[in-house]
C-alpha cells in the first residue's frame, strides 16, 4: 500500500482531535493547512505538528500531496471538493458533502470523470459494530426486516455550539449534523430510502441561533422482493443523558446494539431469536476514523473501496434534506433517485 500525502482543508476541531491521528495511523503524512485566516492556520499546524500552513486554497493545491481532506463549515464543502478535483487530488470531504443533492451529484460526477477518490468521512458505517449488523441481517439472522430505530440524542459540547446553532450559517441545525450520520448506516442496511416524514424543533436556551436542534424522523425503506421497511431516528443536540442505540426488528428476531453511534468505538450487540437472546462477539478495539482512512487509502491503491463513498454520502444528504424539507412544510417528502 501506497501511504498518501495529505493536505488539509479547515482549521476544525475534528480535524486536530481525530482525523490528522487517523491519517497518520493510516501511514499517511500531514503536509499542511489551510485556513481562511492565516493565524488560525498557524496556530493549527503548530498544534498538530504540521510542517506548512496557508490561507490560500490554491497554494495548498499546489503543494506535492495526494489527497485532501476537507473539514471546513457545510456551506463550503462543495466549492473546496470540486477545486481539488480538478487539481487531481482525492477527497476526503466531510458530511453533508454539500448543502443540496445537485452539488453533491455533481462531486461524484466530477470525481468519476477525473478517477479520482471521493469519499464522505461517515465514520459509522464502519463500525465493527454496524459491520456486523449488515452481516447478521444479510445471512438471514432476524428473517425479513420489518422495522428500525435509532436513538442519536445527544448533548452539543459547548466548544462546538458556533456554526452548528448560528442563525446565518447555511448547514446548520440537527439535521444535516446528525440525521446524515444515521442515514449512512441505515441506507445500506434497509435498501433504498423513498419517503421521509419529520418534525424538527428548537429546544436549548443556548441556541440562540434559532435552527432546529432536536427532530424525530420516519423514512420508509424499500427493497425488490422486501415488504417496506420503516426506520425512526431520535437526533438531538439538546439530550445530556440518553444513551445512543440501533435496533433492528425482523419477522424472525431482533438486533440491539448498545452505544451504537458514538464516536468511539465501544458498544455490543444483542442478538434475540426464539432460542433466546445472545451477545454477539466483536473486535471493537480500532479507532473509527482509523478504520475510515486505512479504507480511503485502500481505495486510493485500488485495493477496496471506501467506508463510505461519495454516492453513499450523497444518498445520505438526500434523506437528511428530505427530513429537512418534512419538518419545514409539515409533508412526507418523497426522494428523487435520478441523479
Ligand atoms: P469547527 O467549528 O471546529 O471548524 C469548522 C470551521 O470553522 C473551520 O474550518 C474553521 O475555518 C472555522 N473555525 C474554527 N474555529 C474557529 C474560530 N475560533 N473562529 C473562527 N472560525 C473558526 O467544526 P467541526 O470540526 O465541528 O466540523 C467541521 C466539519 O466536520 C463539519 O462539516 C462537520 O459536519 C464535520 N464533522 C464530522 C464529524 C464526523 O464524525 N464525521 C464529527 C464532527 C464534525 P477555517 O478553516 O477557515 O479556519
Amino acid at each position: 500500500m501506497t501511504a498518501l500525502k495529505w493536505g488539509l482543508i479547515g482549521a476544525s476541531d475534528i480535524a486536530a482531535t481525530r482525523v490528522v491521528d487517523a491519517i497518520r495511523s493510516s501511514g499517511g503524512n500531514v503536509t499542511g493547512v489551510v485556513s481562511g485566516s492565516g493565524g488560525r492556520a498557524r496556530a493549527f499546524a503548530e498544534r498538530c505538528g504540521l510542517p506548512q500552513s496557508t490561507a490560500s486554497l490554491d497554494e495548498l493545491l499546489g503543494w506535492d500531496i495526494d489527497a485532501v481532506y476537507i473539514s471546513s463549515t457545510n456551506d463550503l464543502h462543495f466549492d473546496q471538493a470540486c477545486r481539488a478535483l480538478n487539481a487531481g487530488k482525492h477527497v476526503l470531504c466531510e458530511k453533508p458533502l454539500a448543502l443540496d443533492t445537485e452539488g453533491a451529484a455533481t462531486m461524484v460526477r466530477l470525481a468519476e470523470r477525473l478517477g479520482l477518490t471521493l469519499a464522505a468521512n461517515h465514520h459509522l458505517p464502519g463500525s465493527p459494530l454496524h459491520v456486523k449488523v449488515r452481516e447478521l441481517v444479510a445471512g438471514g439472522a432476524i428473517g425479513t426486516v420489518l422495522s428500525a430505530k435509532i436513538a442519536h440524542a445527544v448533548l452539543l459540547p459547548e466548544r462546538l455550539r458556533g456554526w452548528r446553532v448560528g442563525r446565518s450559517t447555511p448547514g446548520s441545525g440537527v439535521i444535516l449534523d446528525i440525521t446524515c450520520h444515521d442515514a449512512s448506516v441505515l441506507n445500506p442496511l434497509l435498501g433504498t430510502p423513498v419517503s421521509v416524514a419529520a418534525q424538527a424543533v428548537q429546544q436549548a436556551g443556548w441556541n440562540t441561533g434559532g435552527p432546529a436542534d432536536a427532530a424525530m424522523t420516519v423514512i420508509r425503506y424499500e427493497r425488490d422482493g422486501h415488504p417496506p421497511v420503516l426506520a425512526q431516528t431520535h437526533d438531538s443536540f439538546t439530550v445530556g443523558y440518553a444513551p445512543t442505540s440501533l435496533e433492528v426488528h425482523g419477522t424472525a428476531g431482533s438486533i440491539t446494539v448498545a452505544d451504537a453511534m458514538t464516536q468511539d468505538t465501544q458498544g455490543q450487540v444483542i442478538l434475540t431469536t426464539a432460542l433466546g437472546s445472545r451477545p454477539v462477539e466483536i473486535d471493537c478495539s480500532e479507532d473509527l476514523y482509523a478504520i475510515g482512512l486505512r479504507a480511503f487509502t485502500n481505495a486510493v491503491n485500488g485495493t477496496g473501496r471506501p467506508t463510505a463513498t461519495g454516492l453513499d454520502g450523497l444518498m445520505a444528504l438526500k434523506v437528511a434534506l428530505a427530513a429537512q424539507e418534512s419538518a419545514a412544510t409539515g409533508h412526507t417528502v418523497h426522494i428523487n433517485h435520478k441523479r
